[in-house]
């Protein structure tokens, strides 16, 4: 991508209404645009940047045999008052509306009901099962409070994956899958390290859910934290439980600000009694399909990122859900000799596979480096008089500011995936 032709600008402020540090960088460095409080539009290198997320997540839930799918926004009333979670009382996230043919819908904030309901067409005997459905959707949500930038948006992308067991051993298979899944998503994502299985309250027949909270200033969630036992606890089990029970006393939990990147959640028996999702089971009785759902916040997941890594002169990336990989950028580009030189590293870059973005624009060194760092591209590569006379380029480390100088040949060599 040649940055000339890119349409977004770099900003020097974000808007003054803009509090959170991610969606600040974001809009700066032209990754989102703020529509309004908690909406976001995703820009070219924003897209990306969720496409890479989605891709890793994606190859995660396949590989625990997720079928992917894509489900409506808009959702039945009846649907969810068969399971008691119309009501505002109870969801207080629902945006709804009236239907000019008379009627009234709601906008998807989950896809439970919708989904177990879907699914009376396609499970009748203990044949179809287990199986996993998953989506990668756009949830609206009333949120009350949106300040957390892309962290909590009122329409933001979830990944949301529902499973459907014959058994409870069945289940608590594909549960113990799934929780190994999400570990693998985190590590790749590049926050495995501060990122914990932590037990929240129950699901319909199980004492504890699992959330994933991941360690981060900007996050709205408290967790306790012992990293030696690795063992993490929210608020509410921390205030009901016997923590003897978990192995843990409350001297040996630190307190740490976090943020729920991903949350999986057993329903038990219970969803598919209220829905009217049933089976045949080995003994030709009609029972109810075991549920579970396994949510991971697409675009908080990217905020939380920007918060962990980003310093004072902009975003860090880690490599695997980058833009790009490569940042070149020319300077003296007034200069024939070296725009020609330039552009054939680009070309050279790009036949080997490598990602790059090319800052070709006529602009000042000082102003590209500090854009540079803005978008935060694992590596920049810079091309110059200076480098065509010594022969080597200069290529920084974002995360480290580690610079080598590398020839042409040992250039490409490197960057050969
Ligand atoms: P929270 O307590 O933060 O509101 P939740 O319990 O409502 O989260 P779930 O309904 O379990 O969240 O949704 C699954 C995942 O979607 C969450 O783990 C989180 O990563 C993400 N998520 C939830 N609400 C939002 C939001 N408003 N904006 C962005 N991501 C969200
Ligand atoms: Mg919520």
């Amino acid at each position: 991508m040649r940055q000339s032709r890119l349409f977004t600008k770099t900003l020097k402020e974000a808007p003054s209404d803009e509090q959170a540090k991610n969606a600040q960088l974001l809009i700066r460095a032209g990754y989102i645009h703020k529509e309004m409080a908690g909406v976001y539009q995703l820009l070219p290198l924003g897209l990306k940047v969720v496409e890479k997320i989605k891709q890793i997540v994606r190859e995660e839930m396949n590989n625990v045999s997720g079928q992917e799918m894509l489900a409506t926004t808009l959702q039945r009333k009846d649907l969810w008052e068969r399971t008691s979670r119309w009501s505002d009382e109870v969801v207080d996230v629902w945006f709804k509306s009236e239907l000019k043919a008379g009627g009234e819908v709601g906008f998807g904030w989950s896809h439970e009901e919708p989904l177990a309901n879907m699914m009376i067409n396609h499970i009748s005997s203990y044949k179809d099962l287990p199986t996993m459905i998953y989506q990668f959707q756009n949830k609206l949500r009333n949120e009350l409070r949106a300040k957390s930038g892309i962290m909590r948006g009122r329409e933001f992308l979830m990944k949301d994956m529902y499973s459907f067991a014959e058994t409870e051993e069945q289940h608590e298979e594909m549960y113990e899958a799934s929780k190994v899944a999400y570990t693998n998503v985190f590590n790749r994502l590049g926050i495995g390290g501060d990122t914990f299985v932590t037990f929240a309250a129950g699901g319909a027949f199980t004492e504890f859910s699992h959330e994933f909270q991941t360690v981060c200033e900007a996050g709205e969630d408290i967790t306790y934290i012992n990293r030696e036992k690795g063992i993490a606890i929210n608020e509410e089990v921390l205030a009901k439980t016997d923590l003897s029970e978990l192995g843990v006393t409350q001297e040996e939990l630190v307190e740490t600000k976090t943020a729920e990147v991903g949350n999986i959640f057993n329903f038990g028996r219970q969803k598919g009694e209220e829905v009217g999702l049933f089976f045949k089971n080995d003994a030709g009785e009609k029972v109810p399909v075991w549920m579970g759902s396994y949510g991971i916040g697409i675009t908080r997941v990217m905020g939380v990122v920007v918060e962990k890594f980003a310093d004072d002169k902009g975003i860090v990336w880690p490599e695997s859900i980058a833009p790009f990989k490569v940042h070149l950028v020319a300077l003296n580009t007034d200069d024939d000799e070296i725009r020609d030189w330039s552009d054939g590293v680009y070309t050279a870059l790009q036949k080997l596979g490598v990602e790059v973005l090319y800052d070709d624009r006529e602009a000042r060194p000082g102003e590209k480096f500090a854009d540079s760092d803005l978008i935060g591209i694992p590596y920049r590569v810079v091309v110059s008089k200076k480098s065509k006379e010594a022969g080597t380029f200069e290529v920084v480390t974002r995360a480290n500011g580690e610079v080598r100088n590398l020839t042409e040949e040992e250039l490409y060599e490197d960057f050969v995936e």
